[in-house]
């Protein structure tokens, strides 16, 4: 009998992210298959709502735990990338991108100015400390976009302030103003339109900034699905392009996006319990009856939060098994005992293409944006190509 664990000879063998030593090695049966399928038809979703708007794929925290290499090569035909520092801006050009590449708070400091403009990214400004730097240092071409605080008081000028800020910018040399940029608090659909920080709100406060022909960008992912009325002439879209809903109520079947993040990891235990015996650290959950627990490779260390309560689903054999017990740093435990062909070697899958990230996250109060971004280094990644 084969090792049940062994890999299937037609699988494609993992990389080990923290392995470009030869080993010769592999990694434990966990990983994460990122489908550049998926993530070009995102685009071209995506591409198609953004009805001609300059699109911008925002590709920060690691393309959403994607792998910033595998966005370049299914974001080619993007209009430009969107991350949050020149190390990812470095590592874009370094894997081959040559379009335009924004950095979404702009520099951190003096000493990013000339990497700034070596590697010839746009900067947002938010802040009157960055026009400071600005004009003390040696200018090539830096081209810029202001950031407007339109509600959600998070960045920005105020809209009153912004044609200051353009002149002082303007008077700089070197410097160029392409545009305004501004943010939504809430483009989700489940955001009523009369609260604080709607849509409409920040609209009506960024005034003449917002109305066409204006040279703005300000729709993100659900801006951009779901509020046609956004004009502009640019959008930044980030997490529909790996196929997550932005509101965890809607679906991505319904939006026509495929999950491009399948996290997968296979059964390596299975205990057979009599009812009152109890699973994992704390003993947390307790057998109510004759159980089968699978002890699946995958622990909070992989990125699969310890926070998860029991009967949070983990998707085997076409069916969903509740979790039983703290998860541990390496391992979790599943009640198998409805599902008589899950067993050893069994693949399961904790999210992706059956089982939305947003349902897992919503299991444990959080959204499917930071179980993707939170995707541990140690998980190897595959990448399906077609
Ligand atoms: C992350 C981010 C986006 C993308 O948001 P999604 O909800 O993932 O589409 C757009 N703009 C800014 C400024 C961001 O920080």
């Amino acid at each position: 009998m084969r090792f049940p664990l062994g890999k299937s000879s037609g699988e494609e063998k993992s990389k080990h992210p923290e392995s470009s030593r030869k080993n010769f090695t592999v990694p434990r049966p966990i990983h994460a298959e990122i489908d550049l399928h998926a993530l070009r038809h995102n685009l071209e979703v995506l591409r198609e709502k953004a009805a001609g708007r300059t699109l911008w794929a925002v590709v920060k925290a690691n393309a959403y735990g994607h792998g910033l290499e595998n966005a370049v090569r299914a974001f080619e035909k993007a209009d430009g990338l969107a991350t949050i520092d020149l190390c990812d801006a470095e590592r874009a050009r370094k894997a081959g991108w040559k379009g335009r590449i924004l950095l979404l708070e702009g520099f951190f400091d003096a000493t990013d100015i000339e990497p700034l403009q070596k590697l010839d990214v746009e900067t947002v400004i938010h802040s009157p400390w960055q026009i400071e730097i600005l004009r003390a240092a040696k200018l090539m071409n830096v081209r810029c976009h202001v950031k407007v605080n339109s509600g959600m008081n998070r960045l920005g000028f105020l809209p009153v302030e912004v044609d200051g800020v353009v002149d002082m910018l303007d008077r700089i040399p070197g410097v160029s103003v392409m545009g305004v940029v501004t943010h939504f608090a809430n483009a989700e659909p489940t955001y009523l339109g009369d609260a604080p920080a709607s849509v409409g709100r920040q609209l009506t406060r960024m005034g003449r900034l917002a109305q066409t022909g204006a040279s703005s960008c300000m729709a993100n992912s659900a801006g951009i699905l779901w509020h046609p009325e956004v004009g502009g002439s640019g959008v930044r879209a980030g997490v529909a392009l790996y196929g997550v809903s932005p509101d965890a109520h809607i679906s991505s079947e319904e939006l026509g996006l495929i999950p491009a993040m399948t996290l997968k990891a296979k059964i390596i235990a299975i205990q057979e319990i009599a009812p009152g015996e109890v699973v994992g650290y704390g003993s947390r959950w307790t057998a109510k009856r004759r159980s089968r627990i699978a002890v699946v490779a995958c622990g909070y260390a992989d990125g699969y939060p310890r926070s998860m309560p029991d009967g949070a689903p983990v998707w085997v054999e076409g069916q969903l098994a509740p979790l039983t017990g703290s998860v541990s740093m390496d391992m979790l435990e599943i009640d198998v005992t409805d599902i008589p062909a899950a067993g050893l070697g069994t693949e399961v899958e904790l999210w992706g293409k059956h089982l939305s990230v947003n349902r897992v996250a919503a299991a444990c109060g959080t959204i499917g944006y930071e179980l993707l971004c939170a995707l541990a280094r140690r998980v190897p990644v595959s990448v399906k190509e077609a």
